[in-house]
């Protein structure tokens, strides 16, 4: 195992949060390390088209997160594919462990985010990548032309299908329930898109031998179950907070578990900051960048630097 390396805070987690508290850290006087377990950006990077971020009407989420990206390298160190495996809180430091090694840092800032629910039915695993997705943006190009069912009725599914329809796929969105949770822009656009909807119903089974070929659903109000044929099935049920280094740190959780943070987005624990999607709220991409600095700045605190104000 490499040597211990030292950082004054670690950010673990390249999302908004995590980038805009890179920029914000160093600024603050802060050496910074952030480490990102797949691709610095976070799963804003998949998102189609960002139309609430001020300063921008429209962009697309790769765009953004590519602009925050740069921006945050020049503040901070930025370790992709590099996961924090273990932490450990001591009085007077945070060390962490990841596959390429040992980090001895002040304070850490958690920005993991959250992760794909399940829908927890047959097929859903074994199919997974041979039709069934979690991210339109992502492999809704292989499905041009084709027939496929969006599964959930938040805005997540809703962009979903209306993304799904102009790739030029025939679209289907089944929801559990007589009414959809997205919000009323977003149900507009289904509308005008063509998105064939299905509502009070379940999805029971996802078929197919080497790819997707339909799902069962099950309409809960006159339980009749019914096939539909699709190739690809595409799951937008929410999502739930990435919280096991929390975990192991010892921070407290809410009973959904996101993590509690006070004001200025400290823990129960000292030297433990979080923010962004992992904190609950609103979880928007304009919030989870003002958590970020707001973490990052009191970082100071801890670090025994000047409050820059
Ligand atoms: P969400 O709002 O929690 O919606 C999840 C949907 O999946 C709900 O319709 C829910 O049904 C359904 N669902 C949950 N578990 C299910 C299960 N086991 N089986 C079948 N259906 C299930 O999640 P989201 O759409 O991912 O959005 C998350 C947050 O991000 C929201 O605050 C959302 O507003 C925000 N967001 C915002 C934008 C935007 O601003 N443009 C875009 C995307 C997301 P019920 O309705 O019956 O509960």
């Amino acid at each position: 195992m490499d040597a211990i390396k030292n950082y004054e805070l670690a950010i673990i987690g390249g999302g908004p949060a995590g980038l805009t508290a890179g920029i914000y850290a160093k600024r603050a006087g802060i050496t910074a390390v952030i480490f990102e377990e797949k691709m610095a950006g976070g799963q804003a990077l998949n998102t189609t088209t960002i139309e609430n971020y001020p300063g921008f009407e429209s962009i697309s989420g790769t765009e953004l997160m590519k602009r925050m990206n740069d921006q945050a390298r020049k503040y901070a160190v930025i370790k992709e594919t590099e996961r924090v495996e273990n932490i450990k809180v001591n009085q007077n430091n945070v060390l962490l462990t990841t596959a390429e090694g040992n980090y001895e840092v002040g304070a850490v800032i958690l920005a993991t985010g959250m992760e794909h629910k399940k829908l927890g039915v047959k097929g859903e695993t074994e199919l997974m990548g041979r039709g069934v997705s979690y991210c339109a943006v992502c492999d809704g190009s292989f499905f041009k032309g084709k027939k496929v069912a969006v599964i959930g009725g938040g805005n997540t599914a809703a962009m979903e299908a209306v993304y799904l329809r102009d790739v030029g796929c025939d679209v289907y969105l089944v929801h559990r329930r007589d009414t959809i949770r997205a919000d009323q822009y977003m149900q507009e656009k289904m509308k005008k898109t063509n998105v064939n909807i299905i509502l009070d119903s379940v999805v029971e089974e996802i078929y197919g031998d080497k790819f997707v070929k339909g799902i069962t659903i099950k309409n809960l109000k006159t339980n009749k179950a019914t096939k539909l044929d699709v190739s690809g099935v595409f799951i937008a049920i929410g999502e739930i907070p990435k919280n096991e280094l929390a975990k192991l740190a010892g921070v407290k959780l809410d009973e959904r578990g996101y993590i509690i943070t006070d004001e200025n987005m400290c823990t129960n624990v000292k030297r433990i900051y979080a923010a962004g999607d992992v904190t609950g709220g609103v979880r928007q991409i304009v919030t989870a960048c003002a958590e970020g600095a707001i973490a990052a700045l009191n970082t100071t605190e801890v670090l025994g630097k000047q409050y820059p104000f």
